[in-house]
């Protein structure tokens, strides 16, 4: 590894990062989301910065206060490496253009205050429109796919619960990145597979919504009304529009960024989407003894899924 490099990873596991990895511009064209050279026409390399989550305990009991304030502090934890990583790249007199975890950096209220005019729900439930209201998202909302550069720069692998999959933490992860112009020593992807898919499927098996299927299938849509993450279909078919955006802006307000649901695809879990996590709970990967979702877990409650 050259000496730069070094001195990079370095000082982000110094500040605080479980783990650091470089994706090289040689990857940029397999970013399904905006791509880093977008952001930063010059860009030569990616950072992607790891800090572990939660704590599978913690997580088995959420909603719960307990949770939200693990999660608040994760967020703080690795936002304060990627400022200071940021700084310091910056006084080493490259350019860097950090993304916090949520990975959005433009247009977040207005893709969805745009794109839910063209909702629509049966009372069976079938969700209508949803073509335009994606189409309309994605036009208004840029954001850059972390775990898609994670995987390329060897942190783990975007498993069946599409979700990053790290040997050491599972999925029980943040990530962030810092776009630069500085040429970096590209990580290579790993070799060995981290997710053990059907060997595993725990997390297909946990899941409260029929989400995730053992074909690798993923519906967004039913994972995010599986949180509330969309209105209820009584509040969608009153198209009251002051009341939808009331409940947008909660959502908004909530998760420091927007989560609704957007493409059946890994993309979709990667960029921007969340969910109840009892897939995240249930991944046995990075745990000691594995700890099982409950019963109760991953239920709506107002209180603390607004926070
Ligand atoms: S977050 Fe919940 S609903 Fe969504 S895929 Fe995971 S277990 Fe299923
Ligand atoms: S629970 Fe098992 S199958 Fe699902 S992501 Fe984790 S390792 Fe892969």
């Amino acid at each position: 590894m050259d000496s730069f490099t070094k001195e990079i990873k370095e000082f982000a596991i110094k500040a605080g990062a479980d783990d650091v990895g470089i994706a090289g511009k040689e990857c940029f064209q397999r970013i399904p989301t905006v791509r880093p050279d977008q952001l930063l026409p010059q860009a030569e390399s990616v950072i992607v910065i790891c800090c572990r989550r939660m704590n599978a305990r913690v997580g088995q009991y959420q909603p719960s206060w307990n949770a939200v304030e693990h999660r608040t502090a994760a967020i703080n934890i690795i936002m304060q490496v990627l400022l200071q990583t940021s700084g310091f790249i910056e006084d080493k007199g490259y350019e860097s253009f950090p993304i916090g975890l949520h990975g959005v950096f433009h247009g977040a209220g207005d893709a969805a205050h745009n794109a839910i005019k063209h909702l629509d729900i049966t009372q069976e439930g079938e969700i209508l429109g949803r073509e335009n209201f994606e189409k309309t998202y994605w036009e208004n909302y840029k954001c850059l796919s972390h775990m898609h550069l994670a995987e390329e720069a060897g942190l783990g692998e975007i498993g069946w619960c599409r979700g990053l999959i790290t040997p050491r933490f599972g999925p029980r992860i943040s990530l962030a990145s810092i776009v630069t112009d500085a040429f970096l020593e590209p990580d290579k992807k790993l070799e060995e597979p981290v997710c053990k898919k059907e060997e595993c499927g725990k997390c297909v098996e946990y899941c409260r919504s029929g989400a995730l299927t053992p074909d690798y299938g993923y519906n967004a849509t039913k994972c995010m009304m599986q949180m509330g993450e969309i209105p209820p279909a009584e509040v969608i078919n009153r198209k009251d529009e002051k009341e939808l955006r009331r409940y947008f802006i909660a959502q908004t307000a909530s998760v420091g960024g927007v989560r609704i649901p957007t493409l059946d695809t890994a993309t979709s879990r990667t960029v921007g989407s969340g969910g109840c996590g009892m897939c995240i709970v249930a991944c046995p990967t990075g745990q000691r003894r594995q700890v099982k979702p409950l019963a109760t877990q991953g239920k709506l409650s107002i209180g603390t899924n607004l926070m």
